[in-house]
């Protein structure tokens, strides 16, 4: 730094197409650099293309409020966001490179006795995966975090469940990490180029895509564009039953440490964990209409202070320095997608809703596993296209009192 950056070098090269891959990623974010550093560190596949439009790490990777957890009850997500977690705790090692991972805990609260056994039931779940789950009484909570509203709240606190393994990481390093990781085994890392169709044979076949800087060929295709799903999806004629929504998020100035832990509202979405710089980072609920702005409306603000300050109401006297949005892919059922699709050679990532960050190890490990064998890992066996035409939902986290 005390060159004015002069002599630094970049991470990772700037490579024009080749004409052909083995594989090409679509998507530039966390999931499709984690997918792309595993194929090449896991599967010995090299000749791999990551086509991203914009800058890698600029979508939902480099925007969301970098929370990472196990704490899920089905059997399709539990054991799936465990095998993230782990890969969590070893992944700086892994890809050398600092993410920041810091396990502070995560306590989600709870303000009735319904929702109480709903959180035991969870906490029970995980258990009996083997992971690690606490269920603590409303004193307990009041010791470990004695600025929550306890005296007059609408919605009294009455305990919360947490994680101790669960926290946060650097979200960007994440995508960095990745990225270097990808690019030093041989993957070509594309920026500032859109795919714009997706080219089939007779057979239908994908054969490549159409981008921004010409056609570039492949074997197989794989699609990791979270909130764009929908769009990438309808360039090989698929109908995805995911819904794209703005979730935003927002930082208060910095203050001195008084946020030890992650904290999630119970009687509403809201969120809250302290940034290693000081500032408070939270944020609530999606917009509820379809878009794919990047930013979203003023009535989610209003309503995101709102409950900020009906749970902590020292909140009001700090203020926000930023705010911001990023578009998720929703799901019908709350679950992520890893699957092939009708097209044989078309492998499909999405489905992420507002929690796939945690899940970016895991699901580059599966999604690169899947694209590799032809075959799905067996802790995202139950993470299928098809699903909801069986009638075997996932049903978990879409809708419920936990986002992130
Ligand atoms: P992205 O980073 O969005 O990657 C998709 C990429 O595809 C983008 O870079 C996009 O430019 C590219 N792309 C799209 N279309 C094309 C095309 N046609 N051609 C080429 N490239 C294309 N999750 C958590 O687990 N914990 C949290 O605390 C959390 N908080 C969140 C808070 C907010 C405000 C937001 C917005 C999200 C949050 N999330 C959280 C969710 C999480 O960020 C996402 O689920 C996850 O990042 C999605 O996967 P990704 O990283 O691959 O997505």
């Amino acid at each position: 730094a005390l060159s004015g950056n002069r002599n630094w070098a970049p991470m990772w090269r700037e490579p024009q197409p080749k004409p052909h891959y083995d594989v090409i990623i679509v998507g530039g974010g966390g999931h499709g650099l984690a997918t792309a550093y595993y194929l090449a560190k896991e599967f010995g596949i090299t000749n791999v293309a990551v086509i991203e439009k914009g800058y890698l790490g600029g979508g939902n990777v480099g925007r969301n409020t970098t929370i990472i957890r196990s704490n899920y009850m089905l059997e399709g997500n539990e054991p799936f966001y465990e095998m993230s977690m782990k890969l969590w705790e070893g992944l700086e090692q892994d890809f050398n490179y600092n993410a920041m991972v810091s396990q502070r805990g995560i306590v989600n609260l709870f303000h009735s006795d319904g929702q109480r056994d709903a959180y035991a039931r969870r906490g029970n779940a995980m258990m009996m995966h083997g992971v690690k789950a606490e269920l603590l009484d409303r004193e307990q909570v009041r010791q470990m975090m004695p600025y929550l509203n306890f005296d007059h709240a609408r919605f009294p606190i009455m305990g919360g469940l947490l994680q101790r393994r669960g926290g946060t990481a650097r979200h960007d390093a994440v995508a960095w990490g990745y990225g270097r990781g990808a690019d030093e085994r041989g993957v070509d890392l594309i920026q500032q180029c859109e795919v714009t169709g997706i080219r089939r044979d007779d057979l239908g076949q994908v054969t490549g895509v159409e981008t921004t800087k010409g056609f570039i060929g492949c074997n197989k295709l794989a699609l990791a564009t979270a909130g764009h799903t929908s769009v990438t999806g309808k360039m090989a004629g698929l109908d995805l039953p995911i819904e794209t929504h703005v979730l935003q998020a927002f930082v208060s100035e910095g203050i001195k440490p008084v946020i030890d832990n992650v904290i999630t509202y119970g009687a509403g979405h809201f969120y809250i964990s302290q940034s290693d710089k000081g500032g408070l980072v939270f944020g609530a609920d999606i917009d509820y209409y379809s878009s794919y702005a990047q930013r979203g409306n003023l009535a989610t603000v209003e309503h995101t202070i709102e409950e900020g300050v009906s749970l902590i109401p020292g909140l009001s006297r700090v203020r926000v320095l930023r705010a911001w949005g990023g578009v998720m892919d929703m799901s019908m059922d709350g679950s992520p997608i890893i699957d092939r699709t009708p097209i044989d050679n078309l492998y499909l990532n999405c489905g992420w809703c507002y929690g796939g960050f945690k899940a970016t190890p895991a699901s580059g490990f599966c999604f690169a596993h899947l694209i590799a064998k032809n075959e799905p890992h067996p802790v995202a066996r139950l993470l299928r296209l098809d699903r909801f035409e069986r009638g075997f939902a996932v049903d978990e986290g879409g809708k419920g009192p936990q986002p992130n």
